[in-house]
């Protein structure tokens, strides 16, 4: 708690509350006893200045988003859209209008109103304004990127206005007169990644990972993982001779006005020597909140889920996790060099009831937890909204992890779990393309790696602590890059798989485009091939052509 609150000074976007929360950082660690080197690499950045939101002389508090256009006064009709109904509005009702909807501020909300004439965006989110970025490009752009941002300002507020203003609207004939004003302040910036390890002899290393940028204090979000890193480092540094493997504290800012141009650009730096040496990326995310009870949700991968059960059970009693897959967020920039990831956050709150709670299960995506509190990305999250006590017990659950993870002999991380995962995905991608598309030969030598890594998973653990390095950094591509490796895929949701989504669509297609499509799922295929040829190859098996 000492550490939430020396860097909760203020909120840390690019500016000099986030240079003194470096600073608190860099003292921190180096007082552990680590090594501390300060890299800052460019990126771009986006941060909500101020917004103006009239309504027939009535002015409502509104936030506007990061990577939205500012609007000087834009004066419209405005009229509201259920959010359900977004994608089937017709655009004569939105054209040329300002559209009031529903829940946390969504990118493909605000293109899909966009696309349909609408001239701006307003959502109605929680108790307080929670803060969004509305984005879908990962990290900071690039030539084929730069056009990729939503084209209409964007502003959100509150539930109580939102209400307010929706009877007004159900009173009056059709729409009200608005304005909304916004400003953004986008801009290229040196952003900073503080780095420190623990000395030790290892080349291959864990990476514990963090973002230091916030809205507003940003306690829960997430200053909370700033501390438990720092705890971690504080835990293992008098250890250091016993590590198995080297263990690094990356912590960086773009997260939330960035999109994760922090993590993207710290990737792109250090893609070589990821794709080499690092073993297991574990993230810290949103710890410790008040009241934040359930802990069966976290994500994991499939090679990391025993990992994640296990430190679970053993620090805090849980029994019965299930968790999910990794969404595409969370400052998931390492999976084009194939490191395998663990946790983001590991505690959440129990579902709640009311409109905000379904604003919040929009943006989670489950039913089973009530997300982060009414306090996220809100004013609202201050030090007060954690407890010392949760806070401590997530802070264990990422000390069990990290003690087994540098400490076993053997990497508790499961290379044939991420085989097995994989193959399953491919049958169930076969059985949905039919005979338009043959992935037998990918099958066939899936479980062929799963049978070998059987035997050679019990060689010694030097020898087969690589070999599970060398497959993941295969096969976790495989499952979870859609693009190119080098490059970082969207900001959306995205299904296992991702490079054979085009698989769902076939049918729907007329012949020309549908064999279009299957020139490229051949070549997908040939990816796949040869992404598992590479990690039977590491596996020391003699594959034929
Ligand atoms: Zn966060």
């Amino acid at each position: 708690m000492n550490t939430v609150r020396a860097i909760c000074t203020g909120e840390r976007l690019s500016n000099a509350a986030e240079e003194a929360a470096l600073e608190v950082l860099t003292r921190f660690y180096e007082e552990a006893g680590c090594r501390v080197t300060l890299e800052r690499h460019p990126g771009f950045v986006s941060t909500p200045e101020g917004a103006s939101f009239v309504v027939e002389g009535i002015k409502y508090a509104a936030v506007t988003h990061p990577m939205t256009p500012s609007v000087e006064g834009l004066h419209a009709p405005l009229v509201y859209v259920p959010i359900e109904m977004v994608a089937t509005v017709e655009a004569a009702q939105v054209t040329g209008r300002l559209v009031l909807t529903d829940y946390l501020a969504m990118e493909p909300v605000v293109r899909g109103l966009e696309a349909k004439g609408a001239l701006g965006v307003v959502f109605i989110t929680g108790e307080y304004i929670h803060n969004m970025i509305v984005s879908r490009v990962w990290g900071s752009p690039t030539p084929e990127t730069l056009n990729n941002y939503v084209g209409i300002p964007v502003a959100s507020i509150s539930l109580g206005d939102g209400n307010t203003l929706k009877d007004r609207l159900a009173k009056c004939e059709a729409s009200l007169d608005a304005m909304l004003a916004t400003t953004v302040y986008g801009r290229w910036v040196e952003i900073p990644c503080l780095v420190a390890e623990i000395p030790t002899p290892h080349k291959d290393f864990v990476m514990v990972t963090y973002h230091l940028d916030s809205w507003h204090l940003g306690a829960m979000d997430n200053a909370s993982g700033n501390a438990c890193a720092v705890e971690l480092a504080r835990i293992l540094a008098p250890y250091a001779s016993k590590l198995k493997r080297g263990v690094r504290f990356v912590t960086w800012s773009g997260h939330s006005h960035g999109r994760y141009a922090g993590s993207t650009a710290y990737c792109d730096a250090h893609f070589e020597e990821l794709h080499e040496h690092c073993v297991l990326n574990v993230n810290a995310d949103c710890l410790g909140g008040c009241c934040a009870s359930v802990m069966t949700e976290s994500p994991a991968m499939a090679s990391t889920a025993e990992l994640a059960k296990c430190a679970l059970r053993e620090a805090a009693g849980v029994t019965d996790w299930i968790g999910c897959r990794y969404s595409r967020s969370c400052d998931q920039s390492f999976w084009g060099p194939g490191v395998p990831s663990i946790f983001s956050q590991v505690s959440e709150q129990a579902p709640f009831e009311g409109v905000a709670a379904e604003a919040f299960k929009k943006m989670f995506g489950s039913s089973s937890s009530g997300g982060f509190g009414y306090w996220w990305h809100s004013i609202q999250d201050t030090p007060d909204k954690l407890d010392p006590v949760l806070l401590a017990r997530d802070v264990r659950v990422f000390a069990v992890t990290l003690c087994h993870a540098l400490m076993d002999e053997r990497l508790p991380v499961d290379a044939k779990a991420e085989v097995d995962e994989l193959t399953a995905f491919m049958k169930e991608r076969q059985a949905k393309a039919g005979d338009a598309l043959d992935l037998s030969v990918v099958i066939d030598r899936l479980e062929w790696l799963s049978r070998v890594l059987v035997d050679r998973l019990d060689d010694e653990p030097e020898v087969a602590n690589r070999l599970t390095h060398e497959v993941l950094r295969e096969i976790i591509p495989l499952s979870y890059v859609e693009g190119s490796v080098y490059s970082h895929d969207e900001a959306l949701r995205a299904p296992p798989v991702p490079m054979l989504r085009d698989i769902d669509h076939l049918d729907a297609m007329d012949e020309h485009h549908r064999q279009a499509t299957l020139v490229k799922l051949r070549r997908q295929v040939n990816r796949l091939k040869m992404g598992v040829r590479h990690a039977l190859q590491a596996a020391g098996a003699d594959v034929p052509v």
